[in-house]
């Protein structure tokens, strides 16, 4: 079984900080990791591997720095790496790299299983997978914790709900999105570390996987940021004294004088 997981590098970092001027993040000085959610679709990927066997391969889209981190898996266990790196895919919306990554499946030949990551840790929207699944004509479903059943052609999981779960039954090929319930990752072997020392990471342009540039990079990303910046957090605390009596008290009095004056 082929099975292809998309991984994305994101700043290592919630604390996220912006240049006012141009509304873009600041990347220097702040590490970069794998996207969390797609270390378990790695490990997951690895799984099927184990139980079917099969090809292991990841795709990013990123800057080329990206490659480096893509050797991490090679060392878990991973076949093959792929980047897909180029100035016209920069600025891509969420459409935009699920077409980008879309031609880019296409480029690796016959494929039954996309695992993706819940979402981004930077970006966050979680559009990704079911736009690649869309673009690719396949079905998808999201918040997958558990895969019950696997063999060419089918596939059977467990999609987390608020309370609960649904099973979904789906043809492949497809697209899972994985939540971090569904497994533990591993870590690397020291002969695994010694194989993504020499592996190498293939690195393929926007002219490479015949994408139209009209889809990809700003041109093709029909939402545009008008504006970001960080919440600020102006909460004031203040202490109750007293014993827990004379405290509750106080803090009622606090707040029926508040609803007071918002009445007022
Ligand atoms: C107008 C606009 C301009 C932007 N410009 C830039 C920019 O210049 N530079 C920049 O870095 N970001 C930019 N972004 C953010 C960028 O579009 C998103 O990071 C990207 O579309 C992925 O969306 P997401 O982060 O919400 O991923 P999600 O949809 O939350 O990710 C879900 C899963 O999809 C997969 N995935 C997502 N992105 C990738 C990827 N690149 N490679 C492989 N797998 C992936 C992973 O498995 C991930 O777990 C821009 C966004 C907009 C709206």
């Amino acid at each position: 079984m082929n099975i292809v997981v998309c991984v994305k590098q994101v700043p290592g970092t919630t604390e996220v900080k912006i240049n006012k001027e141009t509304n873009t993040i600041i990347r220097e000085g702040v590490e970069a990791i794998i996207n969390p959610f797609d270390t378990y679709a790695v490990e997951e990927g690895l799984r099927v591997k184990g139980q079917t066997s099969g090809r292991v391969t990841v795709i990013s889209m990123g800057i080329p720095s990206v490659a480096g981190l893509l050797k991490e898996t090679i060392s878990l266990g991973v076949d093959e790496a792929v980047l897909l790196s180029d100035r016209a895919f920069a600025g891509s919306d969420s459409l935009a790299t699920s077409y980008a990554l879309s031609m880019g499946i296409k480029k690796l030949g016959e494929y039954d299983l996309i695992i993706c990551g819940k979402q981004a840790t930077d970006g966050d929207t979680a559009q990704v997978g079911p736009g690649l699944a869309e673009k690719l004509g396949i079905p998808h479903t999201t918040y997958v914790r558990k895969i019950e059943e696997i063999r060419l052609g089918y596939i059977r999981c467990q999609r987390m709900t608020e309370d609960g779960y649904e099973v979904i039954e789906m043809p492949l090929p497809a697209v899972i999105t994985v939540v971090k319930e569904i497994n533990e990752p591993r870590l690397p072997s020291l002969k695994g570390m010694m194989r993504a020392k020499k592996a190498q990471v293939a690195i393929w342009t926007a002219d490479d996987i015949k994408a139209d540039k009209n889809l990809c990079g700003l041109n093709g990303s029909p939402t545009k940021v008008i504006k970001t910046f960080v919440p600020e957090h102006n909460i004031v605390s203040e202490m109750i004294e007293g014993t827990p009596d004379e405290q509750s008290k106080k803090l009622a009095d606090k707040l029926l004088s508040m609803q007071f004056m918002k009445c007022n």
